[in-house]
């Protein structure tokens, strides 16, 4: 049975961090602040996996209270929503996810973020659909305080699962 979960994430744009989107280090003057690598696609996309199966929030496997998770890749998250996936006896059918952020320009990374996170899934790149916009200069986006993603998953699960 086919099941779909959604995912939506945001971290706020700060100087002195490393800007890693999709598990992609990007260039950039400013980063995501936040417990982890603060990599807002890769959260949205495991609320989307987590959601899928009807299970609780990123927040709620790895509370940003436990000091294991301080400066972790957020690939670590999105590889467990993997695994959860498959104890389940199912599979991804497809992940769809965009991005929202006014800069820096994010299309020259698109590739390699599909890549990533079709490693960390253990599916094929074609399975993994990765979109940028901006958010045509408004609001808090616009005005380069943060970064947003949205995500959504497929999942096939085992009508013994559901
Ligand atoms: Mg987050």
């Amino acid at each position: 049975m086919i099941h779909v979960g959604i995912g939506y994430d945001v971290h706020p744009l700060i100087a002195g961090r490393k800007l890693i989107l999709g598990g992609v280090e990007i260039p950039h003057t400013l980063g995501l602040a936040g417990h982890s690598d603060a990599d807002a696609l890769l959260h949205a996309l495991t609320d989307a996996l987590l959601g899928a199966l009807g299970e609780p929030d990123i927040g709620h496997y790895f509370p940003n209270t436990d000091p294991r998770w301080k400066g972790a890749a957020s690939s670590v998250f999105l590889r467990e929503a993997a695994a959860q996936v498959q104890a389940r006896g199912g599979r991804i059918v497809n992940v769809d996810m965009s991005l929202i952020a006014e800069r820096p320009k994010i299309a020259p990374h698109l590739q390699q973020m599909k890549e990533r996170i079709a490693q960390a899934l253990g599916v094929t790149v074609r399975q993994v659909g990765v979109k940028a916009t901006t958010n045509e200069r408004l609001g808090f986006i616009g005005r380069e305080e943060g970064i947003a993603a949205m995500a959504i998953a497929s999942v096939d699960l085992p009508e013994t699962a559901t």
